[in-house]
């Protein structure tokens, strides 16, 4: 189990130190870590915000865990030496193209949602967002119609194995968990999500433990601030995935809980080789404080478990002891409370 941690910037250290305790505290067989410099501190050490030997560390290990990336002093850089390049280059340079992104509302903070508490008690949703294709890569432009005004366009395209393995990835999620999966696009009016359809629904013969729906996304946008309790598994193509997981971690609420994944393509001993961070960024503000909430860090390595390693029960561990810590009311700052980084580790640590 080879472990590739970039902790980053900001508050990124304080978090993925906190991590680092609980997997330490599993007794995993041969867990083996390595630790690399990305973003900012990258940039100041090696004048680069991915040097190639911590891209060369990635590939080598079977999993990363990033903490966070940016740095308020890098602001002036040139684009390519910021620190955020240095996600999107790790995405780009591993192929990992199957981001996952589950948003659910712990027992006692349903006041913390933009919704209801009532209707954001029952949100337990994992979104599986296509990250490597769609408009975002299409082919693009502007060009001056003969009317003079300019004109920009940006392709959608799907190719169907792109498709294909996306929607593995999310019937696969669907299987370990309540088996529901509805596939999101926009059938009615664009040609790649009719092909995006078809490929799901041929995928769906491989998978028939699994329920499958489609739906419209001006639709599913609706159903999720309406009822968000009726999802299990999405799926969705990267630009209405963008767009439908940020809306789906704000009716959750709590940004210092939300995980995530993003999956590449090639296998490792246990699973899939990928890379685990917590959707928050590096909080400048409260960097260096001890006042970070690590549990959406600490979530970010229970699906690294899941995923990259096949340990389903040391996974459910973990979620299960931040959930009682939560129950319990260890909150930190973003929830409210007052419990410090290192505290929180400490409470998940003993409930684990
Ligand atoms: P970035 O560009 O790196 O994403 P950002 O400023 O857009 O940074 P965050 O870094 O996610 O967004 O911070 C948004 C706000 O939430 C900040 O006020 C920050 O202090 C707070 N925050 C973010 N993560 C946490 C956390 N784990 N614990 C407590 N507060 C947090
Ligand atoms: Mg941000």
């Amino acid at each position: 189990m080879k472990i590739a941690v970039f902790p980053g910037d900001g508050i990124g250290p304080e978090v993925t130190r906190q991590a680092l305790r609980v997997l330490e505290a599993l007794d995993l067989p041969g867990l083996t870590l390595f630790e690399g410099d990305v973003g900012g501190i990258a940039y100041r050490r090696h004048g680069h915000p991915l040097p190639a030997e911590t891209l060369e560390m990635a590939r080598a290990a079977d999993a990363v865990l990033f903490g966070a990336v940016g740095d308020p002093a890098c602001d002036g850089l040139e684009r390519h030496l910021r620190p955020e390049q240095a996600i999107l280059g790790l995405r780009a340079q591993l192929g990992l193209f199957a981001n996952l992104r589950p948003a659910t509302t712990f027992a006692g903070l349903e006041t913390m949602s933009a919704l209801r508490p009532e209707v954001a008690a029952a949100i337990d949703l994992l979104i599986v967002r296509e990250l490597n294709g769609d408009v975002y890569f299409g082919d693009k432009g502007t060009r001056t119609l003969d009317d003079g005004q300019r004109q920009g366009w940006d392709m959608m395209a799907y190719a169907e194995g792109e498709v294909r393995r996306i929607a593995h990835i999310a019937f696969r999620a669907a299987q370990g968990r309540k088996g529901r999966l509805v596939s999101v696009d926009k059938a009615n009016v664009l040609e790649t999500s009719q092909l995006w359809r078809d490929v799901v629904n041929a995928v769906a013969a491989d998978y028939p433990d699994v329920t499958l729906e489609h739906m419209y996304v001006d639709n599913a946008a609706m159903q999720l601030v309406r009822e968000p309790g009726r999802f299990d598994v999405i799926v969705t193509g990267n630009l209405f995935g963008d767009i439908l997981s940020d809306q789906a971690s704000m009716c959750v609420g709590s940004i210092g809980l939300l995980a995530s994944a993003s999956l590449g393509e090639r296998a490792t001993d246990f699973g899939t080789f990928g890379l685990y961070e917590p959707i928050h960024g590096s909080a400048p503000d409260i960097a260096g404080q001890g006042r970070a909430n690590p549990m959406a860090t600490i979530l970010s390595a229970a699906m690294m478990l899941r995923h990259s390693f096949g340990r389903e029960a040391d996974a459910a561990r973990i979620e299960s002891a931040v959930a009682r810590a939560l129950a319990d009311g260890v909150r930190g700052g973003d929830l409210g409370g007052d419990a410090g980084t290192a505290a929180i580790g400490d409470a998940v640590l003993e409930r684990l």
